[in-house]
């Protein structure tokens, strides 16, 4: 059956303004945060409670039609990224917090949560530490699909640190419920295979997720150096001290200029690095710690060590380093930015390979990242409207991952595979680690219709046996084929 023929059913279960069918209206779905990819989907939904989900997907379950979910559409894999025959179910209008427990401290919300409202309806005395910079838009649905990270996650962890409870819908439509509010539910970690899963196992519809005290105190500064490799070193001597920064970032020169003409901050603009490094905890141990770090700074030849004296400082200090993603406008009209994890000690060694890229590809590669944990964000600017050069920066960015590979690492670190990033994937995994994925997705999904297409490098039908080509019985039966 065709999608289009769905739309009528589709407008009983979510009412008329909860169903997108209009060729143009569907455009602005079209692309996630990762515009490099666009696809018109077949219809839209917004459904607003888990029955109108659960129905949805069950319709497109009984009619073999694939769906997509969606929550806010900031993600940069292109996870989002619709289905021209299919439905895209988008979460952003079920955002009601259900619960807060500050007593137990949990919370329980629906998918379209955005990740900011969590702190602020917990504050002021508890917070919700996985932080994405695009925190005020992103939904705690896409948090949990993409397992997101952030400025704090080297000391607090990610989102999968925090969900305790799910409500999904499964792709048939049946309503699972899988632990609570319980810290480790018993039985195998379901929880855990769901998080990261990038829509490719069902859609989670209520979440249960621990939240924790405020620190009682935070220090911030931001060091100077004049050059990464200073700075890189830095972040390893803070490390083997022992300290264990609530965040530590770091900025190339390029990203400090982008930085500094789009907030006028006052970063100094000449510096060859700068690393945002932020304590946090009881007031002793942070005090005693902090000039522990400005030593360590200093004796990496820190050109200028300054301190935040008061929260609108620290603020300043944050508001340059989330805004330097959207300052990439500032060094070019367009950018692709990559999400690659080395090991902390090989930053500098690293750094000078993506830095030779630029030179070779004759492109800026900006750097910003979170230090901590070796989690690299080059971004690769270049001038879409300039014949070739989308393609040349694709082929830089894909060859700055392969560095990360080359370097022991990974090829992602928050923003997921989605459908950039799967061609990548056999770099990292073996075929037989590709099948306990594929036999994962399977036993979620035998039909594959949530997500088609993402993650997984070629697609394989359920059951099909890794190794040498075999006929599958479907394709024998002449119900399925490869492409
Ligand atoms: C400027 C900027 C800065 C960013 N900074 C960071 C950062 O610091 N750290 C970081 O980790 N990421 C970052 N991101 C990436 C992005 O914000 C995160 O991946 C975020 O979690 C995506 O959330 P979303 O609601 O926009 O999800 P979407 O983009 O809508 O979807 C992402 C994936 O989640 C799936 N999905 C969505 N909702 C559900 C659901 N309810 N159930 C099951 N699957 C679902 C989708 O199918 C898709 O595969 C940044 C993005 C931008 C644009």
């Amino acid at each position: 059956m065709d999608v289009a023929e769905l739309v009528d059913e589709l407008t009983i279960i979510c009412g008329a303004d909860g169903v997108v069918s209009d060729a143009a209206a569907r455009r602005t779905y079209e692309s996630d945060g990762l515009l490099q990819y666009k696809v018109q989907p077949g219809a839209v939904v917004l459904p607003t409670t888990t029955e109108q989900v659960s129905r949805v997907v069950a319709l497109c379950y009984r009619h073999e039609i694939p769906w997509v979910a969606r929550g806010s559409g900031t993600g940069l894999s292109g996870g989002a990224l619709p289905v021209s025959d299919g439905v895209l179910i988008v979460l952003s209008r079920m955002r009601r917090i259900l619960e807060v427990d500050l007593v137990n401290q949990r919370v329980v919300l629906e998918p379209g949560v955005t990740n900011k409202e969590i702190s602020l309806a917990v504050a002021p005395a508890h917070f919700y530490p996985p932080d994405p910079s695009s925190q005020i838009v992103c939904s705690i649905g896409g948090n949990i699909a993409e397992n997101s990270g952030g400025l704090h996650c080297f000391k607090y962890g990610f989102t999968t640190n925090y969900v305790t409870g799910l409500e999904i819908v499964l792709p048939d439509g049946r309503v699972v419920e899988l632990g609570g509010k319980e810290m480790d539910a018993p039985g195998y970690d379901l929880i855990g295979a769901f998080v990261g899963s990038e829509g490719t196992l069902g859609i989670a519809t209520r979440i249960t997720l621990r939240i924790v005290p405020l620190p009682q105190t935070v220090r911030t500064l931001i060091a100077y150096f004049e050059g990464v490799g200073p700075a890189g070193q830095t972040v390893s001597d803070i490390v083997a001290d022992g300290a264990l920064p609530g965040a530590i970032e770091m900025m190339d020169n390029a990203a400090i200029g982008a930085c500094e003409e789009a907030t006028h901050v006052g970063l100094p603009v000449d510096a060859g690095a700068a690393l945002i490094v932020e304590l946090d905890g009881p007031e002793a141990e942070c005090e005693a710690r902090f000039s522990g770090v400005v030593d360590i700074c200093e004796r990496n030849g820190a050109t200028d060590v300054r301190v935040a004296a008061d929260e609108a400082e620290r603020e300043l200090i944050w508001k340059a380093r989330k805004a330097a993603f959207a300052a990439m406008g500032r060094l070019a009209p367009n950018y692709y930015v990559q999400d690659g994890v080395i090991p902390r000690t090989r930053l500098g060694e690293v750094l000078e390979r993506i830095a030779s890229l630029g030179r070779e590809y004759d492109l800026v590669v900006a750097n910003v990242f979170h230090a901590g944990d070796g989690n690299l964000h080059p971004l690769v600017c270049y001038d879409g409207s300039v014949p070739g050069e989308a393609k040349r920066a694709e082929e830089c960015a894909g060859l700055i991952l392969q560095a990360c590979l080359d370097a022991g690492g990974s090829i992602t670190g928050e923003h997921g595979v989605g459908i950039d990033k799967k061609r990548f994937m056999t770099g990292m995994f073996s075929d037989d680690d590709l099948a306990v994925f594929q036999r994962l997705r399977c036993s979620f999904d035998p039909e594959q219709r949530a997500n088609p297409g993402k993650v997984m490098p070629t697609p394989r039908l359920c059951g099909e046996i890794p190794g040498p080509y075999r006929q599958h019985p479907l394709e024998a039966a002449g119900i399925a084929e490869r492409v």
